[in-house]
């Protein structure tokens, strides 16, 4: 116990309300917090890597406690910098990126399902903590991306390179080792890779590899996520991995761009816990929610519920007064970089127009 800093307290005799109050403050934090860890909030023990005993700041993202506290969290504002709601403009996202990376689904409520979890995968806090720690990294390196060319450029030599790393940790999915060995190499900084000429001093970052180090960590979360929560039985193809990962860096680039986000700093872990309610209430788990069992809330559970008004998202006609693809150019961030966005395959192969109709 320490003692008071300044007189103007009345000595302690314990237990005083503000001593009471702070204890039941935080039984409640644990308590919520157990809560959103049984509603799909990862485990802060949880590392990239996989190996438990990793303390790498890389690897513990889901960690919010002292030294792995983000400096930072990225917002949405109300509206961009054109007066369009953000929110519109995720679900048109994620609703384009549905039927276009999937194009062979035909129920509707299908594809709007997809659409919901692109849309809460995408903004999900990991993705926009692995946005700003590639912002960081790009504006600490001096790498200028700036132009969006330059993105599209570099996203398009790196998506092979990425989904050949998808298939390597495929691959190695039961050697521990060498998993941890390729997750390290990938989103540490690069060192020289001649032992002779090695110093402690890392090399500065490429442009790849700050675009790896986004979409490996996007894709580790989505892994967890997908394994541990959100039971999505997609064909998950290194391919599509790729293309949709590449896909929201360079929404997110786009939504940057239209001045669509603020940085928040952060305040404390309470902060964050705020950040993964919101988007636990928002993007509620789909199906059953039997993963975990509830009895031992003592208070009635108000996150249980799964009749969230805004679960199905809104499809691209009904929201008014929005053509993003047309007016401000969003549609590029779905699709491959190297062949441009997917519609335009799309009309190619079935001669038609592949976007709906305005
Ligand atoms: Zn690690
Ligand atoms: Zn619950
Ligand atoms: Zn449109």
């Amino acid at each position: 116990m320490s003692t008071p800093p300044s007189s103007d307290r009345i000595s302690s005799s314990p237990p005083s309300p503000v001593a009471l109050t702070l204890r039941r403050r935080e039984r409640d934090e644990r308590r919520r917090r157990e809560e959103q860890y049984s509603h799909g909030r990862p485990l802060p023990s949880q590392k990239l890597c996989g190996n438990e005993e990793c303390v790498l700041r890389c690897c513990n993202v889901f960690k919010t406690s002292r030294f792995y506290l983000p400096d930072y969290l990225l917002g949405d504002k109300e509206r961009s910098v054109d007066d369009i709601l953000v929110k519109d403009i995720q679900t048109h996202f994620a609703y384009l990126a549905a039927t276009r990376i999937w194009p062979s689904i035909e129920k509707q409520s299908d594809v709007l399902l997809k659409a919901q979890s692109i849309e809460a995968f995408a903004a999900s806090p990991p993705v926009r903590a692995a946005y700003l720690d590639f912002r960081y990294l790009c504006q600490k390196n001096d790498l200028n991306f700036s132009i969006e060319s330059r993105l599209r450029e570099t996203l398009s030599v790196t998506m092979p390179r990425f989904r050949s790393l998808i298939e390597t940790l495929d691959t190695a999915r039961l050697d521990d080792d060498y998993t941890e060995l390729v997750v390290h190499r990938t989103l540490q900084p690069p060192h020289q890779a001649d032992k002779a000429v090695q110093t402690d001093r890392p090399l500065p970052w490429t442009q790849e590899g700050c675009v790896m180090r986004f979409l490996l960590t996007s894709e580790l979360w989505r892994c967890h996520d997908e394994r541990y929560m959100r039971q999505r039985g997609w064909a998950w193809k290194p391919w599509i991995v790729a293309e949709l990962l590449s896909a929201v860096l360079l929404h997110y680039w786009l939504l940057d761009r239209e001045k669509c986000f603020e940085r928040v700093p952060c305040r404390g872990s309470e902060q964050c816990d705020e950040v993964w309610q919101d988007w636990l209430d928002k993007y509620p788990l789909l199906g059953g929610d039997s993963s975990h069992d509830d009895e031992e809330d003592d208070e009635p559970d108000q996150g249980d519920s799964k009749k969230s008004p805004d679960l199905v998202p809104k499809p691209i006609g009904l929201i008014k007064g929005l053509d993003l693809d047309k007016d401000v150019g969003y549609v590029g961030g779905v699709g491959t970089a190297a062949r441009g966005p997917l519609w335009r395959d799309m009309r190619q192969k079935h001669g038609d127009d592949g976007l709906p109709q305005h």
